[in-house]
């Protein structure tokens, strides 16, 4: 059986969730999204989504189509008709329907879509073995081009740099910002343990303001061990003791090679375990 979908101002099936070919999420990327995991039953920092994607939706002059409440409501109904315990939801608000011009002003409806599903991104194994990840070519946008903070649908330069990790063999890529220092993975934020310290890159190096990083760093302090969010170049990943990744889809993750650099003793770390643990913890508690 088919999932049940929400689409503009309540649920369908999914075979009659289809959308214009005049919708400017389809034309340009013009709209913003979140993905969301609902663990046991429950939506996963869902106050949190919702705040990231009303801003990312100011940031890019969008007028969304319901107030938070409503919004909170119809996520939550589009999980319960689905049935979903343990999955991912996308939540989407596309522009609407436009014409084949770049004005924004002439769309007067956004349009809400969420889709509620199961999610499995990286087998089991991989997350006890470490994945091998490289540099991409790929800058990551210019803070004074997209803002990377706004999490919109046009992820081409994401993309690009998807296309380059993969290509070259890794399961994820770091992308850089125009200074050269560490911005983020092309879906994860990028974090390394070292002599003990746990280090990530600012936001504002380029990166989305992960909600998954946010958590991390709070259990993190929680067990005393030290955060520090400062610039990182390619040489702090490559003499890291540790070195790993969070997203909503991805979660934790270990690396353990970097551009062809064993990372650490080559098997996920200490610190990068009990994270993974406490994280699982705290999401079903
Ligand atoms: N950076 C990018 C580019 C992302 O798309 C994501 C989400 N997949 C993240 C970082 C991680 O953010 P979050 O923990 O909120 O999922």
């Amino acid at each position: 059986m088919g999932l049940k979908i929400w689409l503009g101002n309540g649920l369908v099936d999914q075979e009659d969730a289809k959308i214009s070919v005049f919708d400017r999420s389809f034309l340009y990327g013009d709209g913003v999204f979140e993905g969301i995991r609902v663990y046991g039953g429950k939506i996963f920092k869902h106050r949190d989504h919702l705040i990231r994607l009303y801003e990312s939706a100011k940031v890019i002059c969008l007028p969304v189509p319901m107030e938070r409440d409503e919004m909170a409501a119809a996520v939550e109904q589009t999980v319960a008709a689905n049935d979903i315990d343990d999955g991912y939801i996308r939540l989407i608000i596309s522009r609407g329907i436009g014409d084949l011009g770049l004005d924004p002003f002439v769309c007067k409806d956004g349009k809400v879509i969420i889709i509620a599903d199961s999610i499995q991104l990286y087998p089991e194994a991989l997350y006890e073995k470490g994945m091998k990840i490289v540099s991409v070519p790929s800058v990551r946008n210019h803070p004074l081009s997209c803002p990377p903070q706004v999490k919109s649908m046009n992820y081409l330069n994401n993309i690009m740099a998807k296309i380059e990790a993969t290509q070259a063999g890794a399961g994820e890529g770091i992308m850089y910002n125009h200074l050269g220092y560490v911005a983020e993975a092309t879906g994860d934020n990028v974090f390394i343990v070292k002599n003990g310290v746990i280090y990530t890159p600012p936001v504002q190096a380029g990166s989305l303001d992960g909600i998954t990083r946010r958590v991390v760093m709070q259990l993190a302090e929680k067990e005393k061990i030290k955060v520090v969010e400062k610039n990182l170049t390619r040489f702090d990943l490559y003499v890291a003791d540790e070195l790993f990744l969070t997203g909503t889809a991805a979660e934790v993750i270990g690396c353990v090679e970097m551009d062809g650099r064993v990372v650490g003793d080559g098997a996920p770390g200490s610190v990068t375990k009990q994270l993974r643990k406490l994280f699982f913890e705290y999401a079903r508690s």
